[in-house]
């Protein structure tokens, strides 16, 4: 008898054999512990290497362009957040992990064990790739970012001229593709193609 751990309150219960489009909640806490498989590896792999492509130009370009009393200033995400190092090391951090390390690591990992899937390779790295996406995948905050980055251009509409540029395109697709990846993406498929299930 096989059993599953729901990841929520720890419950053990016998894992149960569901149709496509049906999930399994939890008989205590009615957390869903199990679904049944629909995530297409070839799917996924696209999925992440377009991001991995668009992550490029969405780090490096400039964002936004600020005109304040004659001076027009351009920052990028990357160059924003190293920027605060002095003032706020904390915050600076923060948004150099969650909205660049995080989602980048994320997309590299999803795109190395759906790789793997998809050419039915079982290296010994996949093991460690697989744990490290399930711990990655909660530290991946870009939508945060970009919520709080057009509050502060909204903020700052009022004090000066701005406009957006390539580069702030370039973080929309990366985080649409970065969310359909991860909504695509089943950890527990992986697992068991990794154990030979
Ligand atoms: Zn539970």
């Amino acid at each position: 008898m096989k059993t599953i751990i729901c990841s929520h309150c720890d419950m053990v219960s016998q894992q149960p054999i569901i149709q496509p489009g049906y999930v399994a909640k939890c008989a205590r806490c009615n957390h869903v512990f199990c679904k049944a498989t629909t995530s297409k590896p070839n799917k996924v792999f696209a999925l992440a290497l377009a991001a991995l492509l668009v992550c490029i130009p969405a780090f490096s370009l400039p964002l936004v362009s600020v005109h304040l009393l004659g001076i027009t200033e351009q920052t990028n995400l990357l160059q924003g957040a190293i920027m605060m190092i002095d003032i706020a090391p904390v915050v600076s951090f923060v948004v150099l992990f969650c909205a660049v390390v995080a989602p980048t690591l994320l997309t590299i990992c999803i795109a190395f064990s759906s790789g793997c899937m998809m050419f039915n390779k079982r290296p010994e790295l996949l093991n460690y790739v697989l744990k490290l996406t399930s711990i990655i995948i909660h530290w991946s905050m870009l939508e945060v970012y970009l919520v709080s980055f057009m509050v502060a251009v909204f903020k700052l509409t009022s004090y000066a001229e701005l406009y957006f540029n390539s580069g702030l395109y370039f973080l929309v697709v990366f985080l649409i593709l970065n969310m359909s990846m991860i909504s695509e993406y089943d950890n527990a498929q992986h697992w068991k193609y990794l154990l030979n299930e």
